[in-house]
């Protein structure tokens, strides 16, 4: 990166202190859905829920209220191409929640086939600049003024191709918003058996994603000491 120029660096005593990317409770959500769609299968396997466009479609359509309203989620309908774009983002986004975790493991799902470090960053930079954003100001009754990035309007009803484009920078912006803010410190991968889950770390002694996991940990951790030393 450059040096600042003389001319234009700001005097040590105001020089503002960077905010912290805040990522929205919608961004936070869609990034850790998307990632939580390889998920466990409940029979010691690893289920994909985007395996299918009617899956992706299905995936949208449920969460139409993280989602900017351009895209009309309730009335998406995924193809191949989408699909495969939508994948590509989502290992991007686990290679990032891989590196995210360390020095814990990853989720054993996919540590063996992770992208490396910079194709995801490449990625997910690529799919958020398919969109162009500019800040707008909303003042909700009985709320605080907040300022969002969001798509610059198209005209009219938006193609097929818009309307990719427009899932894929979504999905990615979220993922830059959450992977720079703060709650990417508190992510963990749970490792209680057969869980591939990566989760947000919601009390400082929480070691499992959900209690299920915990009570199938204990379980195991039980048998083992039961086994004893081989
Ligand atoms: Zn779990």
């Amino acid at each position: 990166m450059p040096a600042p120029s003389k001319a234009s660096a700001p005097s040590r005593a105001f020089a503002p202190t960077p905010a912290p990317t805040r990522p929205t409770p919608a961004q936070t959500r869609l990034t850790l859905d998307l990632a939580a769609t390889i998920r466990h299968d409940g029979h010691g396997g690893v289920a994909d829920d985007l395996d299918t466009p009617e899956g992706l479609t299905a995936w949208v359509s449920d969460r139409a209220e993280l989602l900017p309203d351009d895209l009309a989620a309730r009335r998406y309908r995924a193809d191949a191409a989408a699909l495969d774009r939508v994948r590509a983002l989502r290992s991007a986004v686990r290679a990032l929640f891989a590196h995210a975790v360390l020095p814990g493991e990853p989720s054993p799902a996919d540590a063996r086939r992770l992208l490396p470090l910079a194709e995801a960053v490449t990625r997910l930079n690529d799919a958020a600049a398919k969109v162009l954003t500019v800040p707008v100001l909303s003042w909700p009754d009985g709320a605080g003024p907040l300022v969002r990035d969001e798509p610059v309007p198209g005209a009219g009803h938006a193609s097929p191709a818009r309307r990719a484009d427009l899932l894929d920078a979504a999905l990615a912006r979220a993922a830059h918003a959450f992977i720079a803010g703060p709650d990417r410190q508190r992510l963990r991968a749970c490792h209680a058996p057969r869980c591939v889950r990566y989760f947000l770390k919601e009390h400082p002694r929480q070691e499992w994603c959900k209690p299920s996991c915990g009570n199938r940990a204990r379980v195991a951790r039980h048998h083992e000491r039961a086994r004893g030393p081989a």
